[in-house]
């Protein structure tokens, strides 16, 4: 049987049919709701943004997302044409009218000749077919135990729990330092794979009071499950005790700081490796439910960090997602059952625009397998390629979260320098980059137009 089945009728579902159906695929749809519900959707809509109406930057030349909606839009995306059709003045972000969107692209699946919507629950993983997983963050219980079940409980996450993450290149080495506690590692990259900045009292009083008067987010309404062991947010360790943090994520032990051996310091911040080219780097233990800008200005009081640059803030959600580096290989396929892809939020991307992006490779992976043809993933140096290469291979697996595109996920440029205007340059660099990458990209698939 050559239909191509997809669960999940939501940013990556919508997308995957849509590049499937034009590429000739006979698609079945699987979309739940309205039959089955969950806290955050509101209509029984395809494509429906459950919170809010923007698709953030639309700009191509100097950010990663605008770059993400550019190959969207020359990988003919049914996303990026409804966005586009029913956008709203919003300065330089693309924002939509949300009915309007959702309505179009339902109505356009719904239209089309190839596509069926089934409306219902798939609740288990089926034994043969052709089957694309884009059920979400709130993927409906049932199927998240029977993922579970196939991957191994420790595999599949139902929370998130993302500690800020800092471009490595906006961290002053002249405070902080490299080292691994207690010099622990076998090799060279174990050993780089932590970097410490030192606070003395005054400033790791002053950085409790911070936490603790900082503006937070609550849960969403019918998103908490309470908080869960080993992942409290750190301003919930500061409400606990003013040490609590000094014993906790913050122990100054194991350390020795190389700019002043002599001084002891009274608390340590580490920040971990997040991926292979080192070109970002996690705040250990940081997870929290600070308001981002409440985030920014606090984090930036710890030494060393003062002019740190986030590739993303740090967040707590409800969010059920897989562990993709050891689980699906470089076509999203599971490994364990290569007859089954996974697409959007689940991969451990986040966000509508990345979501919606992992659902178009993957429904022209699918179709293309269909057609007897196997396409490669877009390559790294594109925002889709940089994305897809950190989700199945890039990120460290012990410490998967989930990802939003920023240029720190893109193979570095040669000869391409630092600095405000160099920062510039570099973006253009990387997005002249990636376009030209990714029309070659389209332009070797072998898929009907
Ligand atoms: P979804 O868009 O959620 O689509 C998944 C679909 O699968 C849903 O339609 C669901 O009904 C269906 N489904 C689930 N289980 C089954 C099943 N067993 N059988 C059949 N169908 C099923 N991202 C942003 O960019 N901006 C935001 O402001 C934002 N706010 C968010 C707020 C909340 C509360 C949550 C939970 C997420 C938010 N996100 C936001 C993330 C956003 O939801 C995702 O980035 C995006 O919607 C993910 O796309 P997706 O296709 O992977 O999942």
């Amino acid at each position: 049987d050559k239909t191509l089945h997809i669960v999940g009728g939501g940013m990556a579902g919508a997308e995957a049919a849509w590049q499937a159906a034009e590429a000739g695929i006979d698609v079945v749809l699987h979309e739940m709701r309205p039959k089955v519900e969950t806290f955050a959707h509101q209509t029984g809509n395809l494509a429906e943004m459950v919170c809010s109406n923007s698709f953030r930057s639309d700009d191509d030349e100097q950010n990663a997302v605008g770059l993400l909606h550019w190959e969207m839009r020359a990988a003919n995306g049914l996303i990026m044409t409804s966005a586009d059709q029913h956008k709203l003045p919003a300065g330089g972000a693309l924002a939509v009218d949300r009915d309007a969107f959702s309505d179009w692209i339902t109505n356009r699946l719904q239209g089309h000749p190839k596509v069926t919507v089934a409306l219902g629950e798939i609740t288990a993983l089926p034994d043969g077919g052709h089957w694309i997983f884009a059920t979400g963050p709130l993927t409906s219980s049932d199927l998240g135990a029977a993922i579970a079940q196939e991957t191994g409980k420790d595999a599949l996450a139902f929370f998130d729990a993302i500690a800020p993450i800092v471009y490595f290149d906006s961290i002053d080495m002249s405070r902080a330092w490299m080292q691994s506690r207690y010099d622990k590692g076998e090799t060279e990259e174990e050993r780089t794979a932590y970097l410490n900045c030192p606070m003395d009292k005054d400033q790791y009083e002053a950085f409790i009071d911070a936490l603790l008067s900082a503006d937070k987010t609550e849960f969403h309404e019918g998103e908490t499950a309470g908080y869960f062991d080993g992942c409290l947010p750190i301003e919930v360790m500061a409400e606990r005790g003013r040490e609590t943090l000094r014993h906790g994520p913050m122990k100054p032990v194991g350390l020795t700081n190389p700019h002043q051996p002599e001084i002891k310091a009274h608390a340590v911040v580490q920040l971990r490796r997040d991926n292979k080219l080192g070109t970002l780097f996690n705040i250990v233990g940081f997870q929290t439910k600070m308001k981002y800008g409440a985030q920014t200005d606090v984090f930036r009081m710890i030494p060393g960090l003062e002019n740190a640059k986030f590739a993303r803030l740090g967040g707590i959600h409800r969010n059920t997602f897989l562990n993709s580096p050891t689980l699906l290989d470089s076509q999203m396929r599971l490994r364990s059952r290569p007859h089954i892809r996974f697409a959007g939020q689940i991969t451990g991307v986040e966000g509508y625009v990345e979501s919606a992006a992992m659902g178009l490779v993957a429904g022209r992976m699918a179709a293309a397998e269909i057609l007897g043809h196997e396409i490669a993933p877009p390559p790294p140096t594109t925002a889709m390629g940089a994305l897809i290469t950190h989700i199945t291979g890039g990120a460290e697996a012990k410490t998967f979260q989930p990802m939003n595109v920023n240029f720190g996920l893109f193979p570095p440029l040669e000869g391409v320098k630092g600095g405000r205007r160099g920062r510039k340059d570099r973006y253009k660099a990387y997005t002249d980059r990636a376009k030209i990458d990714m029309a070659d990209w389209l332009r070797a698939q072998p898929l009907p137009a």
